[in-house]
């Protein structure tokens, strides 16, 4: 049939898949599953079927899907307004401000939409602060990233990828970053010259796999940062508002980098909105058109960031995440398969590593109505929205015990 003939009531999972692959660019390789509506932590395919979801959209939607509370103010904001520029002002951003500041005690935040984006703002700050007050002569800045990082897919963000996927067929890439290995302090010494103005690390590697560096590497990376004065850029959008535990997962280490870098969960799924933070003594470098973005700051995405950040406080989300990620890690360790390489996590931030590809565990997974996604080949990430309730993760747990031991039994056998 043509596409055009189809009425929305005749299409099933098949049909928008073929219409996907069809139209759309294949820049993903989803799986077939076709989400039609989602409530907590769970998602509803368009047949019907529901299923328990543990990616949260790379822990976008840490405060549970739809969140009665987010949609209430999105839908309040919108019919008042939606966007004025940041040629006027409106009333949502300075409250947006002001609660971030009370909430993680950075003095001042710059708002952008993506994490792209904010990771782009972030080395702009950096740079600027290296030639501004470290002064760095022009164009010399290096940033230090390290190994197997992610932080977006902008040109400049995929220049200092080490996974030659990401770089492939898009250079010429952005000079004046380093890479040096995650996890490795004296690396990151070793790295320094009078040029350096930042260090940009995830305190917790995500698309890697939930790669945890040693413990004290944070810690012993802010006062080599602080000793060589270069500025410590965190890269929480994944990590970050409870996702590990803790409301960011530098506080582990009881370190506060010199620039915050928050997306994802900043707006509970509803809308993209991010944000640089840091202090003012940073932040007041940027001048009257320096930087910008359209809808940074717009008073929709600042309503529903606001309504976000309220539900993660009020729900004690970043408690739960500690509690039931202790939990369920607990439960994930007791697995037996002779494919499991490690189980590792912090928070509700679990990584399964196996020594075959991930992406069939995947697959049987969703048979067993649950919703994951490989990363890295091997891995299955588990992040599941931290309302997830004790008993869910119980019911997830009995699933998921059952496919990797009976995968893993087809899998050494076949
Ligand atoms: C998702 C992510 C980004 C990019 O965010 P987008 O909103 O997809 O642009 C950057 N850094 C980390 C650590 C991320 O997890």
């Amino acid at each position: 049939m043509h596409p055009g003939l189809m009425t929305e009531e005749s299409l099933h999972t098949r049909d928008l898949v073929e219409l996907e692959n069809q139209y759309g660019a294949h820049n993903y390789n989803p799986l077939d599953v076709v989400i039609e509506r989602a409530q907590g932590v769970w998602v509803y395919d368009i047949e019907g079927n529901r299923y328990l979801d543990c990616l949260a959209a790379y822990s976008a939607v840490n405060q549970g899907h739809c969140h009665p509370k987010i949609l209430k103010a999105m839908i309040e904001q919108a019919r008042k307004v939606t966007l004025t520029s940041r040629a006027f002002r409106n009333d949502q951003l300075p409250l947006l401000y002001k609660e971030l500041h009370e909430l993680t005690g950075y003095d001042m935040a710059l708002p952008m939409n993506t994490g792209a984006e904010a990771v782009e703002t972030a080395i702009k700050t950096a740079r600027k602060w290296g030639y501004k007050v470290k002064g760095i002569p022009e164009d010399k800045a290096e940033v230090i990233v390290c190994f197997n990082n992610f932080h977006g897919r902008t040109v400049t963000e995929v220049s200092f990828s080490t996974n030659a996927q990401y770089r492939d067929g898009f250079g010429p890439f952005t000079p004046g970053f380093k890479v040096i290995p995650f996890g490795d302090a004296q690396a990151l010494e070793d790295a320094i010259t009078p040029h350096t103005c930042a260090f940009l690390v995830e305190p917790i590697q995500g698309e890697a796999g939930i790669i945890l560096p040693p413990q004290g590497y944070l810690k012993r990376a802010a006062e080599i940062c602080r000793e060589n004065r270069f500025l410590l850029l965190a890269d929480e959008i994944q990590s970050g508002f409870g996702r590990t535990g803790k409301l960011f997962a530098y506080m582990h280490e009881g370190i506060k980098p010199d620039v915050l870098i928050v997306g994802k969960a900043l707006s509970g799924g509803f809308y993209p909105v991010s944000a640089v933070l840091s202090s003012w003594e940073i932040m007041r470098l940027f001048e009257p058109g320096d930087h910008g973005s359209t809808f940074g700051g717009n008073p929709l995405g600042c309503a529903v960031a606001r309504a976000a950040l309220r539900v993660l406080t009020e729900e004690k989300l970043v408690e739960r995440s500690a509690e039931l990620g202790a939990y369920f890690l607990g439960l994930l360790q007791t697995l037996h398969s002779r494919d499991l390489k490690d189980v590792r996590g912090k928070g509700l931030w679990i990584g399964i590593e196996l020594l075959s590809p991930a992406r069939p565990y995947c697959e049987a997974l969703k048979e067993e109505q649950i919703l994951c996604k490989e990363t890295h080949d091997r891995v299955l990430r588990i992040s599941p929205p931290l309302v997830i309730t004790r008993n869910e993760i119980d019911w997830a747990f009995e699933r998921m015990s059952r496919v990797i031991e009976n995968l893993s039994v087809r899998w050494l056998c076949g």
